[in-house]
């Protein structure tokens, strides 16, 4: 399970060594090692990804996971995380960390916020505390935080915005990202992304892309999707913006998504994934396996002895049936959090390694093709007609 050993670039370098179409495998070097892409990244949102340590994490074969600024900053604080020597050595993950900017949980979370063309002025979530984030400021906190990957202060809209309010948000987030980028020049510790935005209006997100790659960024990610489009219109964008960003740079998407939502968007050139799903639903019962989706809680798993998904070579599918798990889960016992969580990652990172191999073997479609049959009411979704 452990990643191919790599000789080590300098941070920021990408090396695309094969393409099947449009799909990419890479390698990321950062810091803290390199990363194969496609990735999948596990989401530690307090410095922690719920329920597992850093064993565990590391036995799945996660080679990168993601902390999220705004809830670090609020607690414990990004000064304490420093006094401590950063995130790495705080949690005692020794592989590259991403951080988000901040922004859209101070938007999403806060009770009151308020933007300007300084920053976005918000409420904490925990205290009521007020507080403000600026391109400069988020961009402070990710370095206290000692992130591999950093992320721009940006504006997200949501799914229906107006195309004059999404080239407003345009405009700002190529503001703030400018600053950022001063606030953070080439060759500082830790990468910085650009975040394309322009919501589901190609060509806003075009000219949100040329406009990050005149500033220039060691990578470039697609905010502002999965925000409640329909499936098409995401793949559309994507489309867009395969052809206009830069090939020598890795491509993330952010907080997308579902199995195929993922293997879609490998297929327009995509390199890098982020989503709480595997873990949430962990959390809640639903399990991926390769024989579709699971519910733990079923009656019908009372007394079955099998392992949850025989194909599936994780701690959890190695030593435990399907029984103890039901048992567990309707126990409302803890240890259920954790093996239902190192299963559901060990599905996501599975499945972006097997498209890795496939990307480099030349059989992407083929691959994918497997997962569409598995969720074939979800693939509809993505050939719905336009609109
Ligand atoms: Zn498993």
């Amino acid at each position: 399970m452990t990643p191919e050993t790599h000789m080590e670039k300098t941070p920021g370098t990408f090396e695309l060594i094969g393409m099947d179409g449009r799909a990419r495998a890479g390698i990321l070097h950062t810091a803290h090692g390199s990363i194969e892409t496609p990735i999948f990244m596990p989401v530690g949102t307090v410095g922690s990804v719920k329920a597992l340590a850093p064993d565990d994490i590391h036995a799945i074969g996660a080679q990168i996971i993601l902390g999220n600024t705004y809830h670090l900053y609020l607690r414990p604080g990004d000064d304490l995380v420093a006094r401590r020597g950063g995130l790495h050595e705080f949690m005692k993950w020794d592989r590259p960390i991403l951080t988000d900017s901040g922004g859209f949980q101070a938007f999403s979370l806060s009770s009151l916020n308020k933007m300007s063309a300084d920053g976005v002025e918000f409420r904490s979530h925990i205290d009521g505390s007020r507080h403000m984030f600026t391109p400069e400021k988020v961009v402070s906190i990710q370095r206290n935080l000692g992130s591999d990957i950093m992320m721009p202060l940006d504006v997200c809209l949501g799914y229906g915005a107006s195309r004059e309010d999404a080239a407003k948000a345009v405009r700002r987030t190529t503001e703030w990202a400018a600053r950022c980028r001063a606030a953070h020049p080439v060759g500082s510790p830790g990468l910085l992304f650009g975040i394309v935005q322009g919501c589901t209006y190609p060509e806003l997100r075009e000219a949100s892309a040329r406009q990050l790659m005149d500033i220039g960024f060691e990578g470039y990610s697609i905010g502002g999707l999965a925000v409640g489009e329909p499936k098409n219109l995401m793949m559309k964008n994507l489309r867009a913006l395969d052809p206009v960003l830069p090939q020598e740079k890795p491509r993330y998407l952010m907080g997308v998504g579902t199995p195929l939502d993922i293997l879609h968007a490998i297929e327009t050139g995509v390199d890098m994934f982020d989503c709480v799903l595997p873990t949430r639903n962990a959390r809640n019962g639903t399990l991926y396996t390769s024989a579709g989706k699971v519910n733990i809680k079923r009656r019908e798993y009372a007394e079955d002895d099998s392992p949850l998904d025989p194909k599936c070579s994780c701690y959890t599918c190695r030593t435990f049936t399907k029984a103890y798990l039901r048992h567990l889960y309707v126990s409302k016992e803890l240890l259920a959090f954790r093996l239902n969580s190192i299963h559901n990652l060990t599905y996501f990172l599975d499945m972006v390694r097997g498209a890795r191999r496939a990307i480099l073997e030349g059989r992407y479609a083929e691959f994918k093709a497997g997962y569409e049959a598995m969720y074939p009411e979800e693939d509809l979704l993505f050939d719905a007609p336009e609109c």
